[in-house]
């Protein structure tokens, strides 16, 4: 590993160290936000990771991957079949968790995910050191992982696989600074790249507090209770919620693929 290489991955494994688990006596899984959970659950992993949970991609051009060929491909049938692998690492209980996460997809959208037979292309669901995916469709097995301590949870799963389909955060959206707030002073300068605005291709919806994709209030906080993230101009909007996929996010996937 390469001095620089090591010095990102020490500045990412900081990232989440501010982020205790509230429901160590709950395991009422809506008692977290998800961005808190993933966050948690990436402590100690030893990945390259963007904004806490994207894969490093391979190219620049990944990061564009709006506007480049990284989507899945559409059939004929008008669906797009994705094809995938689960890992023997997980329980049934927690391939179920992963399945009922899938059929959200099936049952909203034209996204199919169906086992893998000898596809080139795949997402390969892995029980890694947290929770991340690589952003939209990279080519070949790509790993989806979701750590079995702490990641095999509704709407991680949900908010993961998102990636995989080529979202992004949403409070990185490029028109976000007219919905929130990001308090600078509360993110330590190694973290902000976190933050920065993308060039998403917002496919003509309106920005989403209550996105699946949103981040937490105190995401990547240096101070314990303080927001990193505040609604405008009303404060109080509740943001990075954990129940699942908004009628925005539902909308924006048959958008992009052309459902
Ligand atoms: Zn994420």
């Amino acid at each position: 590993m390469t001095p620089t290489v090591s010095l990102l991955l020490l500045l990412l494994l900081g990232l989440s160290r501010a982020h205790p688990l509230h429901d160590e006596e709950n395991e009422d899984e809506d008692d977290v936000d998800i961005t808190t959970r993933i966050l948690t659950s990436n402590n100690a992993t030893d990945e390259i990771l963007l904004e806490g949970d994207l894969l490093a991609p391979k190219t620049r051009n990944a990061m564009k991957c709006w506007y480049q060929s990284c989507q899945w491909k559409k059939g004929n049938n008008g669906l797009v079949t994705i094809p995938f692998t689960v890992s023997s690492q997980f329980t049934s209980w927690e391939k179920q968790k992963i399945d009922s996460a899938m059929k959200v997809y099936h049952s909203s959208t034209c996204i199919r995910f169906v086992p893998r037979q000898n596809e080139y292309d795949y997402i390969s669901i892995e029980n890694r050191a947290g929770c991340f995916s690589a952003l939209g469709r990279v080519g070949g097995r790509q790993v989806l992982s979701l750590n079995r301590q702490g990641c095999v949870y509704h709407g991680v799963v949900l908010h993961e696989i998102n990636h995989a389909l080529g979202f992004q955060h949403e409070q990185t959206r490029s028109d976000r600074d007219n919905y929130v707030k990001i308090n600078w002073e509360y993110i330590n300068p190694q973290n902000a790249y976190n933050f920065y605005k993308q060039n998403t291709n917002n496919l003509n919806t309106p920005y989403d507090y209550s996105s699946v994709m949103h981040y937490g209030r105190t995401a990547f906080t240096v101070q314990y209770g303080r927001d990193t993230i505040t609604p405008i101009p009303n404060p109080n909007v509740q943001i990075g919620q954990r129940r699942g996929m908004s009628r925005w996010d539902i909308i924006r996937i048959n958008a992009l693929y052309g459902c």
